[in-house]
């Protein structure tokens, strides 16, 4: 079962009124650090993510990276999409990180081996576009996507591939392709140094109720589990707006890590690994 679709007034509603104030001024502890992702950002998704801006406004965090997907499914060129991609570049030109994320971010066209099969199980529905790629057509669907997020005025720093799940010699295609970094559910990896930065990755399921339920529960255990990470990420995607639990759990997690933790990006960890 789904969770229940509800409507963008609605969804704002139910957010707790803003808190920026409280979070801005908050003292931060040492060298903790949180870094902050929206994932899936495509036309497709532009009434959702709306949603996620509004949320990060709320919370005053600034500095995020946004995942951009060129080509969502095949039927969501960024280029037929001006206003959209408009938008985008004045959140860049504001600091916002660009990273590419898959072309289509879909399997269609790709053989599904059973050991492509197993390794996705329970990781994603059908959306493990690069997770049994080989590195050249790994690096054609790169090229390609960088392309074009070039044609859009959009320069990615880094590729993250859909539901982190990369096939065999990532890593080095993304820095042949001239990206700086890449990474998965651990950790980032910077490419330059070759430095693997330990940092686990909260983020919601909503592909069925009972993953919503769950993903709020783990994402708040990771809260207390997770107190002493020197860096955490938090990765939201569009479909998170749309289970009123998953959103107030989204805001109520990064409202209690703004609470310990400065707000980094990528190119800060890039600047530090060298
Ligand atoms: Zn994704």
């Amino acid at each position: 079962m789904r969770p229940p679709v509800v409507d963008r007034k609605t969804l704002w509603c139910a957010l707790p009124r803003a808190t920026q104030a409280h979070y801005s001024r908050s003292v931060t502890q040492g060298s903790l650090r949180l870094l902050v992702a929206v994932h899936d950002v495509t036309p497709a998704h532009a009434r959702r993510l709306d949603v996620l801006y509004r949320l990060l406004d709320e919370l005053g965090v600034r500095r995020y990276a946004l995942l951009l997907v060129p080509d969502w499914h095949g039927a969501w060129p960024l280029g037929q999409y001006p206003q959209f991609t408009a938008q985008l570049r004045e959140r860049a030109a504001m600091g916002v990180e660009i990273v590419l994320h898959g072309l289509r971010h879909d399997e269609v066209g790709l053989p599904r081996s059973l050991a492509h099969r197993m390794r996705t199980f329970g990781r994603t529905d059908h959306e493990g576009e690069f997770a049994s790629l080989q590195p050249a057509e790994a690096r054609v669907r790169i090229d390609q996507g960088l392309a074009t997020l070039r044609a859009s005025g959009l320069d990615a720093i880094g590729f993250v591939p859909p539901a982190w799940l990369g096939g065999p010699g990532l890593e080095r295609t993304v820095r042949d392709a001239g990206l700086a970094f890449t990474e998965d559910t651990r950790g980032v990896v910077t490419l330059a140094a070759g430095r693997r930065i330990g940092a686990p990755a909260t983020c919601w399921s909503t592909r069925r109720a009972w993953r919503a339920a769950g993903s709020v529960l783990v994402a708040g255990l990771r809260l207390r589990l997770e107190r002493a990470r020197p860096l955490v990420r938090v990765a939201l995607h569009p479909p998170d707006v749309e289970s009123p639990a998953v959103l107030s759990s989204c805001r109520r997690t990064l409202g209690a890590l703004l609470e310990r933790r400065t707000v980094t990006d990528y190119r800060e960890l890039l600047l530090e690994a060298g």
